[in-house]
This record gives C-alpha cells, sequence and structure tokens, in this order.
C-alpha cells in the first residue's frame, strides 16, 4: 500500500499483488475471493449490469468455466454450477412450477429427489403424479390441463430400465409442458437429453463429472430464456458451488471422456460376464442382447447405456454379506460414478423407508446388488466378482 501506514495496516495489504506478469498458466487460476474492488459508482453499475465480477454468489471465474463446459458437453446455451445435486434439482423444480401446477415423475427416480416432490413441492400446492415412465401410455393418460412439467431420468434406479426420453417430450410438448431430465446415470458420452427435446437437463456432478469421490456438486443446463428465469431464483436459494470445488471440477472434466467410455466398457463386459456365471440370476444391463429394452438401447444409447448396472442372486443376507467380505478389489460404498468398482445394496438403502413387501414389488430383493463400475482391468473386476460369487456355490 505505502510506508506512511502502520503494521497492523500494511499486513492486511502486503503480498496480494503478483510480483511477476502472470502470463498464460498452462492450468487456470483459482479465484477463492468473495468480492472485487469497485473503483466508484460507474464501476458498481457496470457490476450490476453483469460486466464485471464483483460478488461470488451472483458469478464467478472458476464456477463459469465449468458451466461453460458443461454447456458444451450438453449441446445446451447456459448452465449453473451448483453445491450439489440436490441443489440443482431443487432450484429447477422449484423455479418452473407455481401453485396449481401438476408435474408428472415416477417413483423409480433417485429417492431424494421423490421426497422433495413429497415434503417440499406438495407443501406449495403444486400437485404431483407418479407414473412408470418407462410406458409412454400410462404418462399420456396422466397427463391433465395443468400439467406444466414432467421430471425424468433416463436410466432409472436400481433395475437399470430406459425411459424412451423421444415419446416422453413428445407427449409433454403436446401437452404445453416442459421436460426436465435428470440425466446424473446417462452422462453427456451416453446422450444429450437436450438433443432430444427436453427442455433442461440436470446432473449431480458429485457422481461422473468429479469421477473421483472427492466433489459435492450439481449442474441445470437448457436455454437462455429458462435459464434467466432458474438464475433469478438460483441467486436467492443460493445453492451455488464454490470456487475451489470449481476449480477442481473442472479438472476432472478434463478426463470424464476417457474414464467414462471405459466405465461403460467395463460395465458392459462385466453384465456379460455375469449372466454367464450360474450364480446369477439375471442381469439388468439392457445393453445385453436378451434384454427386453434391448432395441430401445441401441437406438438411444449406442454409445452404451451408462456404468450402472445390478444382478441379482440368491436372497439369503448372510451370504450376500460374505460376498461382499470376498470382494476384494470392489467396495461397498453409499455413492456411484467414482474410478473405482464400487456396489451397493438397494434394499438396505431403503429398508428403513419402506415395508419388505413394498420393496419386493420395486424389484428391490434382498439378493438384488447394484454396480457403479469403474475404470480397473477388465480382467480383474470379472476375476473378482467370480471368486466372490462362489460363496452362492451350495445353491447350484
Ligand atoms: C446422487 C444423485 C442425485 C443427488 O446428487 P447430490 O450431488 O448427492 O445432491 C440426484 N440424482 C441422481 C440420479 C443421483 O444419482
Amino acid at each position: 500500500m505505502n510506508t506512511t501506514v502502520s503494521r497492523e495496516t500494511e499486513i492486511l495489504y502486503v503480498g496480494s499483488e503478483p510480483q511477476l506478469p502472470v502470463e498464460r498458466p498452462e492450468t487456470p487460476p483459482i479465484y477463492p475471493s468473495t468480492a472485487n474492488i469497485i473503483s466508484d459508482m460507474d464501476d458498481y453499475d457496470r457490476a450490476n449490469k453483469g460486466e464485471k465480477y464483483y460478488y461470488c454468489r451472483t458469478a464467478n471465474p472458476n464456477r463459469d468455466g465449468v458451466a461453460q463446459a458443461v454447456s458444451y458437453l450438453e449441446h445446451g446455451e447456459q448452465s449453473l454450477v451448483c453445491s450439489s445435486g440436490m441443489a440443482a434439482i431443487s432450484t429447477t423444480i422449484l423455479s418452473l412450477v407455481k401453485a396449481g401446477d401438476h408435474i408428472i415423475t415416477s417413483n423409480a427416480i433417485y429417492g431424494e429427489t421423490i421426497e422433495l416432490f413429497d415434503r417440499i413441492v406438495k407443501k406449495f400446492g403444486v400437485e404431483v403424479t407418479y407414473v412408470d415412465l418407462t410406458d409412454p401410455d400410462a404418462v399420456e393418460q396422466a397427463v391433465q390441463k395443468n400439467t406444466r412439467l414432467i421430471y425424468t431420468e433416463i436410466i432409472t434406479n436400481p433395475l437399470i430400465r430406459i425411459i424412451d426420453i423421444d415419446a416422453i417430450t413428445r407427449i409433454a410438448h403436446k401437452a404445453g409442458a416442459l421436460v426436465v431430465v435428470d440425466s446424473t446415470f446417462t452422462t453427456p458420452f451416453a446422450i444429450c437429453p437436450l438433443d432430444h427435446g427436453a427442455d433442461i437437463v440436470v446432473h449431480s456432478m458429485t457422481k461422473y463429472f468429479g469421477g473421483h469421490s472427492d466433489i459435492t456438486a450439481g449442474c441445470i443446463t437448457g436455454p437462455k430464456e429458462l435459464m434467466k428465469k432458474i438464475y433469478s431464483d438460483y441467486l436467492l436459494f443460493g445453492g451455488c458451488l464454490d470456487p475451489q470445488s470449481s476449480w477442481l471440477l473442472l479438472r476432472s472434466i478434463r478426463t470424464m471422456e476417457m474414464r467414462v467410455t471405459r466405465q461403460f466398457a467395463n460395465a458392459r463386459a462385466l453384465a456379460e460376464a455375469l449372466q454367464a456365471d450360474p450364480h446369477v440370476r439375471y442381469v439388468n444391463y439392457p445393453t445385453l442382447s436378451n434384454h427386453p429394452q434391448h432395441k430401445l438401447a441401441e437406438t438411444l444409447l449406442p454409445h452404451g447405456c451408462g456404468a450402472m448396472l445390478s444382478f441379482r442372486v440368491e436372497d439369503d443376507r448372510q451370504k450376500v454379506n460374505e460376498f461382499m467380505h470376498r470382494l476384494k478389489v470392489v467396495k461397498y460404498l453409499g455413492t456411484l460414478g467414482g474410478y473405482r468398482t464400487t456396489i451397493a445394496h438397494p434394499a438396505t438403502a431403503f429398508r428403513f423407508d419402506f415395508t419388505p413387501q413394498q420393496l419386493r414389488d420395486m424389484g428391490m430383493e434382498e439378493g438384488l446388488i447394484r454396480i457403479s463400475s469403474g475404470i480397473e482391468s477388465t480382467e480383474d473386476l470379472i476375476a473378482d466378482f467370480k471368486q466372490a460369487l462362489s460363496v452362492f456355490d451350495t445353491v447350484k
């Protein structure tokens, strides 16, 4: 600053400015600053018009970098980057509906999104109907005069069924409703929902975009006009991603295509190997040639139907536990989309929310195991599952 101020003042300024020109760093810098210094009222007016960065929740260069990358990958005009997938989902839905509107969705979507509809969205006087979104006729029949939004995922969890997004967008647009797609399981390397007529696409970036199980984030992408409306509410809900995580996330996105391509290939190889294993009753992965949705998988998801699959073994809690203990490479984890292969047990995840009968009705049998495939060597993965599956030998 200058030498006439005291030590306690000078120390607040010294060292803030780079000592040499910072020219073309190979990676972008992190801008952790929550605010930027404003020179005068004219300068503040510029900031208010969105011509410069001035407050982190409003805009931040690192977050904007991620938003640009997401818009590029999703073939969208604009994106917002949020502090979690749920921040992206809640911001989008609450911004697009008002009291008296009607939403159509399914109960095979992400559990906490269902809770958002039931506990929060309904509280504001919005009607929600749950239908089987894999059945376009059921969707058509559920349409009402006040249907404003159809909310869907493309691959259901944990049964890995495909939802025909082309059919859904046709029905929605005929009814004058918007389509919001949570494409977390598919990623833009399997499908770009906006190309199929979706109005908004959201992701939990905690999964494949982050890819290393160390970032919690989400995003919303769509046309300028709709995004402008969502942005004004996003500012008030406050679910923006911090600069450090944004920086790390952009780094992850650089290698996303390589990771995801390998993960898809491993999922397919695992699906085939498990299907051939005598201890496995069935495998849910629509790319398999004997799957009832194989044709739809080929036309809608020609690059592979993602890195998620599930399979069913004997419904024996003790043996399934022992199977988990025997796995050496693969770990049991409460998330998905990371670089390492993980399994989850859907019936356990929902045991406190549903009765055993309800769980069975939803296809979540005790012997159902979900896999999120990683980037390990395919041979190691298959070998690990095979040796652990021998715990079910006695049922053959
Ligand atoms: C994880 C997940 C979410 C929620 O994302 P968070 O980042 O945990 O908030 C939403 N939808 C799907 C499909 C998910 O897998």
